[in-house]
């Protein structure tokens, strides 16, 4: 019987394939087919890890101190019983007969199948063993993993088609995954502003997050229907909902065509503003997307996800090939990069000493604070910007600024590297620097980080979560997430006035920006500079060029002398309607 599930819709669009269950912290395990006349090495692969599991686990066992407690010599020897026992031996085998895949995606399938069953026990003693059974396929996986085989380049990936769920996922893993071909994802945890979710969008990948219990609510292989629009998710969907979710997807489809036709059409209000609309690239690949919207130029690319999944830091080189690359694609349009934001839920393990995981890292050392920390990976990146300003323009954005001290350290270091650049006899074009103003410090100050700027620019999901104080990964308060929030509101209105005081333009590169909703009230409050995921760049256009300034201007005061959020959200509603 078909089953609905709800989370919260964060990356638009229907998915319709069979569901694989994993668990985050196991996601470095490799998962892929092997061609049929393979899986004979592959099943003596696998058995050669179980009996080196075992002699480890013997050896273990010939070591143990003499006063070791028994409880201690019971529990490995369960182990190594549970090493010797045919059933977890002869499941995974099985299916990777079955299924033609490696050991490891076997092995985890079986951790599924014994994990419904143990669940399913009465007895709360028998149900804990099964900590025992993760413990000894764990062991399996790692040997596993030392003898790692190859893995095909499978055309398609190796979940080609495949509805990800997962208890949590970070965007590292997530481009894996999209590189593995996955058509959907559903995660237990998160929401709908972090970067996981915004990666999503962008990779086009339907998604609904923050649904509870997904993992014991749905099995693997279960038929799945992902909704992105509503956040529902159906498992064992009926004919009569499959062939519903096939009419959007057409409808979807030819919506989306309609609005190409808007493509070459400058944004322009009905009376006559123009409007700048800008792409977010998170991956260079993101270009054809970039072209397939029209956008202006690239209003902010962010650098650190050339930093994921790398076991180093890439060096200047090839940070210049990436950047040199993106800005000649361009073709005289701007390209915005953004300096490393890692941290927060962006991590990379190898740039942290051991020991000094953050207690609160969207309050820690992210961003341009991390970047000033270690200048062995701030200076490369800033050369490649830097080195890649000749061949167009470019633009420099800090992320995360709090205080002018930081952007006047960042000045300095500019001026150093283009001074040591040019003295190499490297070519350096003219380059704008501008900061990012997403802490409510910053939106506070914003004249003064004005004055010394060349350019603005707002991220409102940092904003928000600053402001609101809600951690953005968190979808246990997802609902305290309002951009119509009158805090909010003034914050952006203060940043807009204060750019527009000095003259020094200002944007919106924030998902708020690519959220038609809003669209109006940004316009009605000053902005004329928005930058968004590729994907929402028409939608947006398509509001703008039916919008009238004069009207939205003269509206916009009743919004922001407002206090009441449910008045807000009505004003906002009527405006949008007129
Ligand atoms: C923002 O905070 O609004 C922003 C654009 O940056 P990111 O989402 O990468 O933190
Ligand atoms: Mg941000």
């Amino acid at each position: 019987m078909a089953l609905a599930i709800y989370g919260i819709g964060v990356s638009r669009g229907i998915a319709l394939g069979a569901a694989h269950l994993v668990r985050r912290n196991r996601l470095d395990v490799q998962e892929h087919l092997v061609p049929p006349d393979q899986v004979g090495a592959e099943i003596k692969r696998f058995r050669k890890s179980v009996r080196e599991s075992r002699d480890e686990l013997q050896l273990v066992r010939q070591r143990l101190p003499t006063n070791t407690p028994a409880e201690v010599i019971e529990f490995i020897d369960i182990h190594a019983l549970m090493l010797e026992d045919s059933s977890l031996i002869e499941g995974p085998i099985k299916i990777m007969r079955e299924l033609s895949c490696n050991a490891e995606w076997a092995l985890n399938v079986e951790r599924g199948r014994l994990r419904k069953i143990f669940e399913d026990m009465d007895d709360p003693y028998i149900r804990s063993r099964m900590d025992d059974v993760d413990q000894v396929i764990d062991r399996i996986q790692n040997r596993l993993h030392e003898h790692a085989a190859p893995v095909p380049d499978t055309p398609g990936g190796s979940y080609p088609g495949r509805v990800l769920v997962a208890d949590d996922l970070d965007p590292a893993d997530l481009l894996l995954l999209h590189h593995q071909g996955i058509a959907g994802l559903v995660t237990e945890l998160g929401g709908v502003l972090s970067h996981t979710a915004i990666l999503a969008r962008s990779l086009k990948i339907p998604a609904v997050m923050g649904m509870r219990h997904a993992r014991s609510l749905i099995a693997e292989g279960d038929a799945l229907v992902i909704d992105g629009d509503r956040g529902v998710v159906m498992a064992d969907p009926g004919r009569e909902i499959l062939k519903h979710y096939r009419e959007r997807l057409k409808r979807i489809q030819r919506r989306l065509k309609g609005l190409s036709r808007i493509r070459k059409r400058p944004a322009r209000t009905a009376d006559g503003t123009s409007i700048c609309l800008q792409a977010n690239v998170d991956l260079p690949q993101d270009m054809k997307l970039l072209d397939d919207a029209g956008a202006d130029g690239v209003g902010l690319y962010r650098t650190e996800y050339l930093f994921l999944n790398q076991p180093e830091a890439p060096d200047e080189e090839s940070q210049f090939e990436v950047y040199a690359a993106l800005v000649k694609a361009l073709k005289g349009r701007p390209v915005t990069i953004r300096t490393l934001d890692l941290g927060a839920d962006k991590q990379v393990d190898s740039r942290r000493a051991p020991g000094t995981a953050p207690v609160n890292p969207s309050l820690g050392l992210r961003a341009i604070r991390m970047c000033l920390s270690d200048p062995t990976i701030f200076v490369p990146q800033l050369r490649a910007i830097l080195r890649a300003s000749a061949f167009g323009p470019v633009r420099i954005l800090i992320p995360m600024l709090s205080n002018t001290q930081e952007l006047f350290q960042v000045k300095h270091l500019l001026q150093a590297i283009r001074r040591d650049l040019k003295t190499q006899g490297a070519k350096v074009g003219e380059v704008q620097l501008g900061g990012m103003i997403e802490v409510p410090a910053a939106a506070l100050s914003a004249r003064s980080f004005a004055k010394h700027l060349d350019f603005l620019s707002i991220g409102t999901n940092d904003l928000i979560q600053y402001t609101l104080a809600i951690d953005r990964i968190d979808d246990q308060v997802g609902y305290l997430y309002d951009p119509l929030h009158p805090s909010v509101l003034k914050l952006l209105k203060m940043t807009i006035d204060a750019a527009a005081a000095v003259g020094t333009p200002v944007s919106m590169c924030g998902e708020m920006a690519g959220d038609t909703s809003y669209t109006r009230l940004l316009l009605g409050m000053g902005l004329r500079d928005l930058s968004m995921h590729p994907g929402a760049l028409l939608e947006v256009k398509q509001v703008i060029n039916d919008s009238d300034i004069g009207k939205l201007k003269r509206f916009c005061p009743r919004i922001m002398r407002a206090t009441n959020p449910l008045r807000i959200a009505a004003l906002v509603r009527e405006l949008n309607e007129r």
